[in-house]
């Protein structure tokens, strides 16, 4: 893959991510327009913040955390990310904004309680257009040094993507696209769960799309709207698919969790991808709900995807012998996938993990079909992310609308 530059931001050892190469800053993000709108949302600010006379450091927009902000010398301020609650996957997120009366050269230490930094810290003036930082690693410090200003400069783990990104990107889509975007349900805390849905009368076969059962698994998002795009162009194959197939997407599944800036967790607590199984939060509850009326009314649910980040691209599959129809479905696609990318290499684990409460296995066992979990790494090029998502979903397509016999390699 062609994230070399990016590899050099592995947070392993002192990196001055400046000085790797001029293309780092650009192959993330320099003029990547990706991200939300932020609105200084009211979000209660206790010791989330540093506000102390010249320099303010605060977190009171959505998806905005950094838990602790503490004075530790002259400009100098000391952060530190604590889990919403433990045990965790180790995924700090932070989001603050940094701003001054007069300009004032500072400097940000910040440390993870109990556990060790995941994300390179980006920066950006208006939340779209997103850089890489300068950081050194110490141990458990993360330092940076930055220029507080007038204007307010934000720092996060990742680019920002927030509930409201979501409603706009629906509705941008929906004014070109015959598709209903309307609410599922509810998180616990009360924000809606929408859903996007492609309805062809004619058809009973479903694709299912889920996204955000992790909040700061951005790149799994970044790769999630181009490929739900591709599905609803207007291209003759977007068109032939959508005759065949419904579609429904549920983007945003932790709404909660986003506004709050987990790591991972919904607002109980509980990481939703382990929820499949016992259906203990009303998230997933209602999904499933969902799922399970449309089969009561006659539909068929043929294939989901969730997508997800970790630290490298890959598809977390269901192994071919566990007995779901078409089982060299998914390995026919993603070959299909690796010939239309020549510099991605599709990398498939397969694997059953009965009693764990994850997606792909819920589709699996409930509906005896291919589901798979869609990881892009936290640090692939922002480009190829998209580049693969188109090729990933036109090679879907292609794959199902083929005569191919998914009973055979
Ligand atoms: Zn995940």
């Amino acid at each position: 893959m062609k994230n070399l530059s990016f590899s050099l931001l592995a947070l392993t050892s002192y990196v001055l991510l400046s000085s790797c190469s001029a293309d780092s800053t650009a192959n993330i993000a320099s003029e990547f327009s990706v991200g939300s709108t932020i609105e200084g949302k009211t979000k209660p600010i206790s010791k989330q913040a540093c506000n102390l006379g010249n320099v303010q450091i605060t977190t009171d927009f959505a998806t905005g955390r950094m838990d602790e902000c503490r004075l530790i010398a002259k400009n100098k301020y000391l952060i530190t990310l604590v889990a919403e609650n433990t045990p965790i996957n180790s995924s700090p997120w932070y989001a603050f904004k940094v701003q001054a009366k007069k300009q004032t050269d500072i400097t940000i230490v910040m440390k993870v309680r109990g556990d060790k930094h995941r994300y390179p810290p980006k920066i950006s003036h208006d939340g779209k257009h997103w850089q890489l930082q300068k950081y050194r690693l110490n141990g458990d410090r993360l330092t940076m040094k930055l220029a507080a200003s007038t204007t307010p400069l934000f720092i996060a783990a990742q680019e920002i993507i927030n509930n409201q990104y979501y409603i706009d990107w629906a509705k941008k889509l929906k004014s070109s696209n015959s598709i209903k975007h309307e609410v599922l349900g509810y998180s616990s805390q009360g924000r809606p769960l929408y859903k996007l849905e492609s309805r062809n009368k004619l058809s009973k076969e479903w694709l299912v799309i889920l996204g955000r059962q992790h909040p700061p698994e951005i790149t799994g998002a970044l790769a999630l709207f181009p490929f739900v795009e591709t599905l609803l162009s207007d291209s003759e194959l977007g068109q032939d698919y959508r005759n065949k197939y419904n579609i429904l997407v549920i983007p945003n599944i932790n709404p909660d969790g986003v506004y709050a800036g987990n790591w991972r967790h919904n607002a109980n607590g509980v990481d939703l991808n382990r929820d499949w199984q016992n259906f203990g939060q009303v998230e997933t509850q209602q999904i499933n709900s969902y799922l399970e009326k449309l089969v009561d009314d006659g539909q068929k649910i043929t294939f989901a995807i969730d997508f997800h980040s970790t630290r490298h691209d890959v598809f977390y599959a269901m192994p071919v012998d566990y007995g779901m129809e078409n089982p060299y479905f998914v390995r026919h696609w993603l070959a299909a996938l690796d010939t239309a990318t020549p510099n991605f290499d599709v990398v498939i684990k397969p694997g059953n993990t009965p009693n764990n409460g994850v997606s792909k296995q819920y589709f699996a066992d409930k509906f005896g079909v291919h589901a798979i979990t869609y990881e892009m790494g936290d640090n692939t090029d922002r480009h190829d992310i998209i580049f693969i998502a188109h090729k990933a979903a036109d090679t879907l397509m292609k794959t199902m609308l083929s005569n191919a016999d998914h009973n055979k390699e």
